[in-house]
């Protein structure tokens, strides 16, 4: 099951991928986490990395190309994987392609989370994290309801960055969207509800029972 979660940033992407991971017992492969991982550690790619995110900008093709390559090579996605983040750009889908070929894979479904740009602005702007497991909370939560800590506000769902991500995204990814659709593999999701309301509508669309993904 190689699987892509695709829409804007503040879609539920990544809660929707993790809730995959779970089912089915693939890796969750987050660009966005990778890449604050790098961050955290001060690497080299962390610091080129840094005011790129807190901008809310792309980091240049080649470097996530590079990031997606190692990921996929490090042999625990025998069983599947599903990807949130990654490829947001036109050459990165065309090297992810190349990548996949090369190891004998191919996705096989990609599922679009669709919410309006109202919504996403008002999901994003004061969005808290933790800063311990990287999950998000509603604006106002002010402790993680898992592990205590203190959440904080990450620089890129400060309301600048939000508009430039917004942006970006409309530019550079959602082009995305027709390339997959002329691969026929999209399914569309509406992206507005609970959290196990739109888990069940992912599961449907990849043709999976909830009582059969989740037991
Ligand atoms: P995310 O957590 O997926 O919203 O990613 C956070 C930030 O990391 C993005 O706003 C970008 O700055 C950067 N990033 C993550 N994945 C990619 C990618 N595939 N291409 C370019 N930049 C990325």
């Amino acid at each position: 099951m190689n699987l892509l979660i695709y829409g804007p940033p503040g879609s539920g992407k990544g809660t929707q991928a993790e809730l995959l991971h779970r089912s089915f017992d693939i890796p969750h492969i987050a660009t966005g986490d990778i890449l604050r991982g790098e961050v955290a550690a001060g690497t080299p790619l962390g610091l080129k990395a840094q005011p790129i995110m807190a901008a809310g900008g792309y980091v240049p093709d080649d470097i996530m190309i590079g990031i997606i390559r190692n990921r996929l090579q490090q042999g625990d996605s025998e069983k599947g994987f599903v990807m949130d983040g990654f490829p947001r750009t036109i050459p990165q889908a065309e090297a992810l392609d190349t990548l996949l070929e090369e190891l004998g894979r191919r996705f096989d479904h990609v599922v679009y989370m669709n919410v309006e740009t109202s919504e996403l602005v008002r999901r994003l702007a004061g969005r808290m994290t933790c800063p311990v497991d990287q999950k998000t909370y509603p604006p106002g939560t002010e402790r993680c309801p898992l592990d205590g800590a203190v959440l904080i506000q990450r620089e890129d769902d400060k309301p600048e960055a939000v508009k430039k991500r917004i942006e970006v995204y409309l530019e550079k990814t959602l082009p995305l969207l027709d390339y997959y659709r002329g691969q026929d593999l999209v399914s569309e999701i509406d992206g507005v509800g609970t959290i196990q309301e739109i888990h069940k509508r992912v599961l449907a669309a990849l043709g999976q029972s909830a009582d059969v993904a989740t037991s």
